[in-house]
């Protein structure tokens, strides 16, 4: 089993460039991910274990298909930080509804959150772009392909 060490590792050899990709983060992290096309559109995302779907964790991602990309993209990466964070507490799987809600505390949910925004936006990429002049919000979440709400709440802007 890997340790937080491990996985957070793994997550910086994929953070070398702009956008990170998430779904072979996932797989390096032994974690398959899959896009689900016929759920309802307040369900995000969800993690289990499973023995035929899971990678070599014996752990597998399913995303609401519905939702669109960059949206899917932090789903996977909120998932992702479960799996990071709380892997013990697992169990038989956790959903996330379309607020990120959970079984999981709050507070585990806004520590997901706040990974999972660390994993698509981390500093030392944001920086590189900021310093060379990509200053506006909608660029930056064009090039990290995430929301502008989300490149607005990391950056600390109003949106
Ligand atoms: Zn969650």
């Amino acid at each position: 089993m890997l340790t937080y060490a491990d996985k957070m590792e793994i997550v910086r050899q994929h953070q070398s460039g702009a956008p990170v990709q998430t779904v072979p983060l996932a797989k390096d992290l032994g974690v398959n991910v899959y896009h689900v096309p016929d759920w309802p559109g307040d369900l995000s995302g969800k993690i289990m274990k499973s023995e035929k779907h899971g990678g070599k964790s014996g752990y597998a991602i399913y995303v609401n298909q519905a939702h669109h990309s960059n949206r899917r993209r932090f789903t996977t990466a909120h998932e992702i930080a479960h799996f990071i964070l709380h892997q013990d507490s697992i169990g038989d799987g956790i959903t996330d509804d379309g607020l990120y809600r959970s079984r999981l505390s709050n507070a585990m949910e806004a520590q997901a959150n706040r990974l999972a925004a660390d994993i698509l936006m981390p500093w030392h990429l944001l920086n590189k772009y900021i310093d060379g002049g990509t200053k506006s919000v909608d660029k930056l979440a064009g090039i990290f392909k995430v929301s502008e709400s989300a490149m607005s709440i990391r950056l600390g802007v109003p949106a």
